[in-house]
């Protein structure tokens, strides 16, 4: 009997062992809670943080993050993340205040802090991740947030920062190479919502949206009226749907203007691992490429 009792001791203390070391609390394999405001920043937090970082997301892919309405689910998100990131600009419009409300001790970090916002029609532009040189400021920001709340793995972040600001510098001029075989004069589409300000600015792309830069509005009869007009004036090539808009729209200006109907942009959203912009990289070469294709000679 004593014998019995003494082999189960030693095997319980085994197992107490064994629980300790594969534990997930165990120092070695604690990750940082992150929580990221939409996909794009998803993804963008997770090239820096590597390994390292822990991420859930608010509004998630093929998502519109302007018109998102936050769960409780969500607050449980906040109150449990050691950092949020958001883009800011007025994009996740609901976002502080489910912040407030949770009453979150996470740090927040506000990625379009040192960006110039551009102005449209009176109204702040967010969509600032549109021009490829404007995420690398945000790649910065992230590498800050993250070294400044885990500085022992800060040689990793800034590794990591460094190989993907390479990765955008490449995507940067690719895009503008891809462009050149298109005359200036070619380059006009229409898009849904006024989402790529930014883009317009830095490829030379001018983009008409009988859409604002928010898709919580919808478009009134005279701004559709407005936009097939100047389309029409304009001679517009073609007219893009977006994962993130209403589809109806795009056709019915495209059948009023004569404009081809192209295919669907990745405006402020990725698409779900299976698609063709799980990524940010992908996002962008896949837009540039339903551009190029939609208007080449
Ligand atoms: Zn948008």
């Amino acid at each position: 009997m004593r014998f019995r009792l003494n082999f189960s001791y030693v095997y319980f203390l085994c197992f107490i062992i064994v629980m300790f070391l594969t534990s997930p609390t165990h120092a070695e394999t604690k990750k940082i809670s992150v929580v990221a405001s939409f996909s794009i920043i998803g993804d963008l937090v997770q090239q820096v943080g590597g390994d390292h970082v822990g991420i859930t997301m608010i509004v998630g892919p093929e998502e519109d993050a302007h018109v998102y309405q936050p769960s409780p689910a969500d607050a449980r998100k906040i109150t449990q993340a050691e950092i949020i990131f958001i883009n800011g600009l007025g994009f996740e419009g609901w976002l502080s205040r489910l912040i407030n409300a949770t009453k979150s001790k996470g740090t927040v970090v506000d990625l379009s802090s040192k960006i110039k916002a551009r102005q449209t029609q009176g109204e702040i532009d967010p969509h600032v991740w549109q021009d490829v040189n404007n995420v690398k400021i945000y790649i910065q920001e992230i590498c800050q947030a993250l070294i400044a709340i885990d500085p022992n793995n800060g040689a990793d972040y800034q590794k990591n920062s460094q190989l993907y600001i390479e990765k955008l510098s490449k995507l940067d001029n690719e895009i503008v190479e891809s462009l050149t075989n298109i005359p200036l004069d070619d380059r006009r589409v229409v898009s849904t919502h006024d989402a790529f300000g930014y883009f317009s600015a830095r490829y030379g792309v001018a983009f008409l949206a009988p859409q604002g830069v928010s898709t919580e509005a919808e478009a009134s009869a005279r701004d559709i009226a407005r936009i097939i007009d100047a389309a029409k004036a304009q001679k517009v090539k073609a007219v893009f749907l977006e994962n993130v808009a209403d589809p109806r729209l795009a056709r019915r200006i495209s059948a009023e203007t004569n404009a081809r109907l192209g295919g669907t942009l990745y405006s402020d959203s990725l698409t779900g691992a299976k698609g063709d912009g799980a990524t940010y990289l992908e996002m962008m070469r896949h837009n540039v490429k339903e551009i190029v294709r939609a208007l080449k000679p």
